[in-house]
């Protein structure tokens, strides 16, 4: 089974932030940045182009929720939003997934620099931003009220 597939089945360990029937949200195992997040649909696709029209619409408004949600919780000035498509492309992990990485002022060059794997004395830091971002993707939603997300 794929590791998306297996995190979202609770097989492997994942910083969930945000999870609803169709999707969910999980940390990056190798941050680039802060809060860097993977937005992934439960259902297996291989890449976006395999991914259906319905699925994709709705991924947009997860995607978008849990953006402002990142971008309120770590302050971020903007945000990068990229989904690789193929192994030439960068993809490592065949299961579509979009990267929402946060991105401050005067900070882009070192973005890529920074990319490196989850330490396990980590934990604590993951924890508590999972935690953060989680609050913060919660008050969205009250404050949003009716809206249908996901
Ligand atoms: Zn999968």
């Amino acid at each position: 089974m794929c590791t998306f597939c297996s995190i979202i089945n609770r097989e492997l360990e994942g910083y969930f932030v945000y999870e609803d029937e169709k999707f969910a949200a999980i940390l990056d195992k190798y941050p680039v940045s802060l809060g860097h997040t993977l937005v992934i649909p439960k259902k297996h696709f291989e890449n976006y182009l395999e991914a259906d029209e319905d699925t994709l619409a709705e991924l947009a408004k997860v995607v978008k929720l849990v953006s402002l949600g990142i971008k309120d919780a770590v302050k971020a000035d903007g945000l990068r939003l990229l989904t690789n498509i193929g192994r030439s492309a960068g993809q490592v992990i065949f299961h579509l997934h979009v990267h929402i990485i946060p991105t401050w002022e005067g900070d882009y060059p070192d973005i890529f620099k920074s990319f490196k794997p989850r330490k396990e004395q980590e934990k604590e830091y993951y924890e508590l931003l999972q935690k953060i971002i989680r609050e913060s993707i919660e008050n969205l939603k009250r404050k949003i009220g009716d809206y249908k997300w996901g």
